[in-house]
């Protein structure tokens, strides 16, 4: 539906302000984040990875590189790939998965995909020669085009799987990084590009009695197809004689509840908080379409989506789905600038918007009480907004049963089954779509510790919130870089910011190789001012934020004081890119201190 269909409705802004408010009050909680607990200690036995080689083992590696990149995820293809594309040779990616992937290799849940239009979400497109299958790729495809990139650009050469990095120490007499694995290697690096991703560090709730359920239990980043049957794409043939329940219902739960449901003996799809559930829409695509695209079209694809989601007005909307219809900036006027978002009119978009989504649950589902506890009501970028033609239908069935706990969450998990509401649902199969710790400590979120110029430590100097020079280089830390989020511009195309990312991380590295700069670290300074350019911001994020319902977004509603730190840089992603490019052109590399090699 477009946002000019929206506005032919009328709704009460008041009365939905105060319900938002209401169903906010509802759910937060003291404990906020520490409602949470790692897939660690007595729950190892969840991180397990279900398709590596158990027995692998290997002598360890001791070496030296020009850049170990830690992370096979699409950050570290990027950043290998660019680096590759920039004449880099001598480059190790160092992931603990058995292959490449990140995000894309752990979750194999049924129903996965994603909901970023596949030709401007997947790199690299023209550079492989590659034309996804549909319009949003599902996530075997979207793994075997990690693998794919993995192999174009000879990434597979020296990869080391299944190892953790467990440290990065600088070496000051040496001038170089040396990085610890739990396989005993030891790897001498000039550069360090570390790539965790977005998700990679999987949660599950502190449900009590959570370590005493006997049925079979896992998160979805580890699907246990041994006992479900099936695969991704298949149907799950080990369910049909088994009652299964599912906590979560955000991005993951609607994607697997179609699937589960179909196979399900009975399903219990345990609700916090509904999602917003949008048209999908998907599509094959055209080979006709396929055959009318020239050369640079996917550059022009990805930043055109960046552009119209960013509400710079555009000759054209390329993409056209529902991202790009959110603030209805797609087609219309030609050679818009870019400028702030109007938060006036976001806000009623967004209001607009949810109006949409509950009238389209209401015109899907048919049990009347069901179809009201799945109305989200919140502001639409408070949380991950969902798109399935698929997820509010299997609340049609008859094996499906929805268990809305009204925003407080199941009570407990017993020996057999979960208690809500005072009843006790009895399972077989407990499966947990409860997410991932997402921006709130990156080093505990990356595993390992980077020890810097004079013993300083990463999570000490971040403590507080990550401090950086535009999201990618830290002060006391020479020749190490990060692709992420944080401190950076944000677009509903997370790709498209890592691969900027990962262009300009190459260009870095590629002139200290070329020119013989021994170190490139940025100035304190350099880093105090884009620190201070993204805490302009704080309080307007805060402002936003207080109107949410509580959820990983938010810190779950109780921020901490590292909260505002670790925030994206505030004037958008079209000005973050342009601020990169034109550091580039500029060729002086300015904020960056350079320490020339010796003879
Ligand atoms: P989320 O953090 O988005 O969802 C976790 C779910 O678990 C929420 O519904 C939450 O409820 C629920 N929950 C947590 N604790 C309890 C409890 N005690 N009782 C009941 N329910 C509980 O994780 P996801 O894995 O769904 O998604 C993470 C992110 O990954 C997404 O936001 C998205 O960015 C990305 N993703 C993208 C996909 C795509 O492109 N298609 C697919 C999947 C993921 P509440 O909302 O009340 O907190």
């Amino acid at each position: 539906m477009s946002r000019r269909g929206n506005d032919e409705f009328e709704i009460d802004l008041e009365a939905l302000r105060l319900r938002y408010r209401d169903e906010r009050a509802k759910r937060l909680r003291a404990d906020a984040t520490g409602q949470f607990q790692p897939l660690k200690g007595r729950f190892a036995d969840f991180a397990k990875d279900p398709h590596a080689d158990p027995g692998l083992s290997r002598a360890p590696c001791v070496e030296a590189v020009d850049v170990a990149i830690i992370g096979g995820g699409f950050g570290g293809l990027l950043a290998g790939g660019r680096l590759r594309e920039a004449g880099v040779e001598s480059l190790r990616i160092i992931d603990k998965a058995a292959d490449f992937g990140g995000t894309w290799y752990w979750n194999r849940y049924p129903g996965v995909a994603c909901d970023v239009e596949s030709y401007v979400y997947l790199p690299f497109l023209e550079e492989t020669g590659y034309i996804p299958s549909e319009k949003y790729a599902r996530g075997g495809e979207i793994f075997e085009h990690c693998r794919r990139i993995g192999r174009h650009y000879r990434l597979y050469d020296g990869a080391l799987f299944q190892t953790e990095v467990t440290r990065v120490a600088w070496d000051e007499t040496g001038k170089r990084w040396i990085v610890s694995t739990d396989r005993g290697d030891r790897i001498a690096a000039r550069f360090v590009v570390s790539c965790k991703g977005l998700y990679n560090s999987p949660k599950l709730p502190g449900i009590p009695g959570i370590e005493d359920f006997q049925g079979r239990s896992f998160h979805t980043s580890r699907w246990d197809y041994a006992y479900t049957g099936g695969a991704a794409d298949q149907d799950l043939a080990g369910l049909e004689d088994k009652a299964v329940g599912i906590i979560g219902t955000g991005s993951t739960g609607i994607q697997c509840v179609p699937r589960l449901a179909e196979r399900s003996k009975h399903l219990y799809v345990f609700q916090r908080t509904p999602s917003s559930i949008d048209a999908r829409n998907n599509r094959p695509t055209d080979p006709a379409w396929a055959a009318t695209l020239s050369p640079g079209w996917h550059r022009r694809r990805i930043e055109n989506f960046t552009l119209v989601t960013a509400g710079v007005p555009q000759a054209e909307d390329l993409v056209e789905d529902s991202w790009t219809d959110l603030l209805g900036a797609g087609a219309g006027a030609a050679d818009g600038e870019a400028k702030p978002l109007d938060p006036a009119a976001l806000d009623r978009s967004q209001f607009m918007k949810m109006e949409v989504v509950r009238r389209r649950v209401e015109a899907v589902v048919k049990d009347r009480a069901t179809a009201e506890a799945l109305k989200p009501y919140y502001h639409y970028l408070c949380k991950r907004p969902g798109f399935s033609d698929e997820y509010l239908e299997a609340f049609n069935r008859p094996n499906v049963t929805l268990v809305d706990t009204d925003g407080r969450g199941v009570e407990r998990i017993t020996p057999h089954g979960v208690v809500a509401g005072g009843a006790e649902y009895r399972l077989d199969c407990l499966i947990f779509a409860t997410g991932f710790d997402f921006m709130n400590n990156y080093v505990r979120e990356a595993g390992f510790d980077v020890i810097g110029r004079g013993g300083l430590a990463l999570s000490e100097c971040w403590a507080g919130g990550v401090r950086t020079l535009f999201g990618m280089q830290a002060h006391g830390f020479p020749n190490f870089f990060v692709v992420s989020l944080i401190q950076a511009g944000v677009s509903f195309n997370y790709m498209h910011i890592a691969d900027e990312q990962a262009r300009h991380i190459a260009y870095v590295i590629s002139r200290c190789l070329e020119a013989r700069i021994e170190t490139a670290e940025p100035a304190a300074e350099a880093v105090s001012d884009w620190v201070e350019t993204v805490l302009a911001s704080a309080g307007a994020r805060r402002a936003f934020l207080d109107g949410c319902t509580p959820g990983y977004i938010d810190q779950e509603g109780r921020r901490d004081s590292a909260f505002d730190l670790n925030a994206s840089y505030p004037k958008g992603p079209v000005s973050y890119l342009e601020l990169l490019e034109s550091w580039r052109a500029e060729g002086s590399m300015q904020g960056l201190v350079v320490e020339p090699a010796g003879c």
